[in-house]
């Protein structure tokens, strides 16, 4: 399911898409004036900017499943209004590669790492992983969300979550 090469993995789930630069620069200044040297998420509703950053969430009132991102309607029961929560900024790694060729639209660094994180609330997110050689990671091994930085665009730096692998 995940692919060394140029993996658009996640897009069909929603979930973990492929980064991408704001084609509009009013989004995802996150509430500031939007100056040059300014950070910006690459995409709005998907994490909260800041030295502890964290992954916006939701549960679901009628079933209390977690997703990531937040969907307006519960993806697993269709019923439930989504209620906005924050995840936990540690989880294990579960499964891991590194992409080599730039996914399409894809404008920062490759090789870069890709994978699933298992976080404690029973939601395995699909993330990049700062670490890009696979053979320095280890099944299960704990993890600490961080921003990652994709580009700069106009001045800002465009930044994207991703899972980097705790300090001991
Ligand atoms: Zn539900």
């Amino acid at each position: 399911m995940l692919h060394a090469t140029g993996a658009r993995a996640g897009v069909g789930a929603g979930v973990g898409t492929v980064p991408r630069v704001p084609d509009d620069d009013a989004r995802g200044v996150s509430g500031r004036d939007g100056h040059a040297g300014t950070d910006v998420a690459v995409h709005d509703g998907l994490f909260v900017l800041g030295d502890e950053p964290v992954l916006i969430g939701g549960r679901c009132r009628e079933c209390g499943r977690v997703c990531f991102p937040r969907h307006e309607i519960c993806p697993y029961c269709s019923l439930g209004p989504v209620d906005e929560i924050e995840l936990s900024r540690r989880g294990t790694l579960w499964a891991w590669t590194a992409v080599t060729a730039a996914p399409p639209g894809y404008e920062g660094p490759v090789p870069y790492g890709f994978g699933v994180v298992d976080l404690e609330e029973g939601l395995r997110v699909i993330t990049r992983i700062t670490e890009s050689d696979p053979s320095n990671l280890e099944k299960g091994q704990q993890m600490e969300l961080v921003l990652d930085m994709l580009t700069e665009h106009d001045g800002h730096r465009v930044l994207t979550y991703a899972f980097a692998p705790s300090a001991r």
